[in-house]
């Protein structure tokens, strides 16, 4: 009988392991970005100063949610969930994230306009309201404004369905002021999602917009080494992630000098840039 336990306990460790390495896939992933975002929030976990839980302990009723891989997620909601465009056309598509970030928005849109090559920016309620202009200059200049919340939250960890909603309804709402439409494109701030997530982005008809190509520009490595990370993995219908705002101590020089390089070898090879909805062939607004 003891044996059994013993075997019992054995495998559930194993299966919490498994499923605790799956978890930690994704977390890596962004888990720099995450980093930078919210600066040293998450250090300094010491046993002495571990932190108490601020919605108070777990509701045992309510089940912990953890993200779930965008691959996961794409498959499970085709309609909603994207990761890339059409592999039959060589069109693919720039995405931004973070902004506007007045110290670096307005360059990246200059290269951008430099080559004629359309963005589409995911961008942050907080951010929209105070420099509304530059959004206003993405749209005049012909870029796809798209929902990237509020404030930029961990939607898994800090997020439930009332904190998505009123994080994406009021971004949805600035941006309509700005711009005079309702944006159907929504990106979560690092990719983090679940499924009761996504059925309510669906429900408030978002198309939720992952990435195939990854620049990795968060990491502020040399222009050189963001293009790579493009230029090697780049296909068919890739949808692109970099990002045009970044942290008060982060830079997205190398992200602007990067374009440069990306997008005229792109260019020769025969790629078409184009804006998310159009790579997707569906409307930008609601
Ligand atoms: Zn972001």
């Amino acid at each position: 009988m003891k044996v059994r336990v013993l075997l019992l306990i054995s495998a559930a460790v194993l299966l919490f392991c498994f499923q605790l390495s799956n978890v930690m896939v994704v977390d890596a992933k962004e888990s720099a970005e995450q980093q930078i975002w919210w600066g040293n929030v998450k250090t300094a976990n010491t046993e002495k100063d571990f932190p108490d839980l601020r919605g108070g302990p777990e509701n045992p009723e309510r089940e912990r949610q953890l993200p779930i891989d965008m691959r996961i997620l794409q498959q499970r909601y085709p309609d909603t969930f994207i990761l890339q465009g059409p592999l039959e056309q060589n069109k693919i598509a720039l995405t931004f994230d973070d902004g506007p970030d007045p110290r670096f928005t307005d360059d990246v849109l200059d290269v951008l306009d430099q080559y004629n090559v359309p963005g589409t920016f995911f961008v942050m309620g907080s951010r929209a309201i105070a420099y509304p202009e530059i959004v206003e200059r993405m749209n005049n200049e012909g870029h796809v404004i798209g929902n990237h919340t509020y404030f930029h939250p961990n939607l898994v960890e800090e997020g439930d369905l009332a904190t998505l909603e009123r994080e994406v309804t009021r971004t949805e709402d600035v941006l309509n002021d700005i711009i005079g439409y309702r944006t159907s494109l929504f990106r979560p701030p690092y990719g983090f999602l679940y499924d009761e997530l996504v059925e309510k982005l669906a429900e408030m008809q978002y198309l939720v917009i992952g990435w195939s190509v990854d620049a990795l520009d968060w990491e502020e490595d040399p222009p050189e080494v963001i293009a790579s990370n493009v230029l090697d993995n780049v296909q068919p219908g890739a949808i692109i992630l970099m990002h045009d705002g970044a942290d008060w101590d982060g830079d997205r020089s190398n992200t602007i000098e990067s374009l440069d390089q990306i997008i005229p070898i792109l260019q020769e090879q025969g790629y078409e840039f184009v804006t998310v909805p159009e790579l997707l062939n569906v409307p930008f607004a609601k």
